[in-house]
């Protein structure tokens, strides 16, 4: 087991990363930029380092000086959370290169599923659904023309190096085709220095579930279940919840022993997430994240199981800590993500919380970074916390929802809190009658 941790992140998931090296009896190392001397994880800590200014490209970007405090600390290994350096394929290859534990898959498999058209290639081997589309790279404008009258109007075009939802077109005829290529092409060469498009079928109105996964790097995997995320905005995942309102035992099951059967097969280490869209009973897959999501809770609450422990566990060589018959699912979650931002406009709401209570009893986990009189740094994300409520049933899990927003009191600033005030007594939330557009089109009639 790991002597000391160095936890290569900020907020909240520092804090998170923290709590679980703690309970396993292994020292942490926080690292901080000049603007977060005074955050949480940097106080809970054994030991601090400061890494920088507060850009994060000069300090929870920046490898150099990550790695300097390794070597001050004597870190062992390093948990990178998720953004920042997680899903860095050379960040981990140079911990290696200094003796040092990257707490997270192999540099190869965060490689092939960093890279869109090879990840959809990939888990398609494997065995997993994907959505159906062109098979690699489409330079030719005959052929996707081919490709598009084959599988049907509307396609998709989208960036192989794409993320955060950036570099998508919808072409809804042939008639648009050729300017949604050539806007697609031109947009993922100027954001990620790479025009490689593909074309997928558009789905009109799918939901987003993902399935959780921990592969133990010898051939083992199990996965942990589905979330549904379906509830976003601008491609942001705002609410979600485990189990999906949409599957029932034996559609999880179908898809858990697909993905996880795949995910052994590939030798994968640690945490990982399958993302699909699912309309009509089908699953399509979309991309795959190598890391912890923040989602993550809403699955620790329906299995019991710690998946920051997992993940350090099998970073050390001490394998999974259960077979999949051991994985039980019990009740259900929900997770809110609480945003310092104006709950209509979304803009980012940087300042002083006066004061900040959280809600407590049966069924209530609060992940949060922040405290009263804690000021937030206008650099990076405005996650200021995350609710996540657990009850026996999904019915239990809303009413139980309903009072924890009730009781939270964040004051200094605005935050998303009214908005899953508005949500949790919604009759199409409640009653699990949404889609990805679902929160969009909510939004854009209530505005
Ligand atoms: P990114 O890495 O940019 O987030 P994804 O492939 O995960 O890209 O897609 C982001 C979002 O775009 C999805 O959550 C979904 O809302 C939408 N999307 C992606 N592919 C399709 C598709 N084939 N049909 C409809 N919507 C899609």
């Amino acid at each position: 087991m790991f002597h000391k941790i160095l936890i290569a992140n900020r907020g909240e998931i520092a804090l998170r990363v923290l709590r679980a090296a703690k309970e396993l009896g292994i020292q942490t190392v926080a690292v901080h930029s000049t603007a977060d001397a005074d955050a949480m994880h940097v106080r809970l800590a054994d030991e601090s380092v400061c890494i920088g200014p507060p850009p994060s490209r000069d300090s929870y970007l920046n490898i150099h000086q990550i790695l300097a405090a390794c070597e001050i600390t004597g870190a062992d290994a390093v948990h990178p959370g998720y953004g920042f350096l997680s899903e860095n394929a050379k960040f981990s290859e140079i911990l290696a290169a200094h003796n040092l534990t990257f707490i997270g898959p192999s540099a190869d498999h965060i490689r092939i599923m960093g890279d869109k058209i090879t990840a959809k290639k990939t888990v398609k081997a494997l065995g997993i659904p994907v959505v159906p589309g062109s098979d690699g790279a489409v330079t030719d404008d005959v052929e996707a023309k081919r490709i598009a009258a084959d599988i049907g109007y509307p396609v998709l075009i989208k960036a192989s190096a794409g993320g955060g939802g950036r570099g998508m077109k919808v072409a809804r005829t042939e008639a648009d085709l050729a300017e949604a290529l050539s806007t697609a092409r031109t947009e993922a060469g100027a954001a990620f220095g790479d025009d490689a498009v593909y074309i997928e079928k558009y789905l009109e109105k799918p939901r987003h579930i993902e399935v959780q996964v921990m592969g133990d790097g010898a051939g083992n995997a199990i996965h942990l279940g589905e979330r549904d995320c379906s509830l976003q905005r601008r491609h942001q995942k705002v609410w979600e919840e485990a189990n999906s309102p949409a599957l029932n035992v034996e559609q999880r099951n179908r898809i858990g022993e697909i993905v996880s059967k795949a995910i052994a097969d590939l030798g994968y280490s640690g945490a990982g997430t399958i993302e699909f869209l699912y309309e009509n009973g089908e699953f399509y897959f979309i991309e795959m994240n190598t890391r912890l999501q923040v989602e993550h809770p809403v699955t620790e609450a329906i299995t019991g199981i710690d998946l920051v422990h997992e993940q350090i566990r099998v970073a050390s060589g001490g394998g999974l800590s259960c077979t999949q018959d051991e994985v039980r699912f019990e009740g259900h979650a929900i997770e809110c993500r609480i945003n310092a931002e104006d709950p209509r406009t979304f803009t980012p709401s940087p300042g002083t919380i006066t004061h900040f209570h959280t809600p407590g009893g049966l069924g209530i986990r609060v992940d949060s970074g922040v405290y009263s009189g804690y000021r937030i740094p206008p650099y990076y994300d405005s996650l200021i916390g995350k609710l996540i409520v657990h009850g026996r049933n999904r019915v239990e899990c809303m009413m139980r929802l309903r009072r924890a927003l009730d009781e939270f009191v964040v004051d200094g600033i605005k935050t998303t809190l009214p908005l899953f005030q508005d949500l949790v007594g919604n009759p199409d939330i409640a009653n699990g009658d949404y889609d990805i557009h679902w929160l969009e089109n909510y939004l854009a009639k209530t505005s």
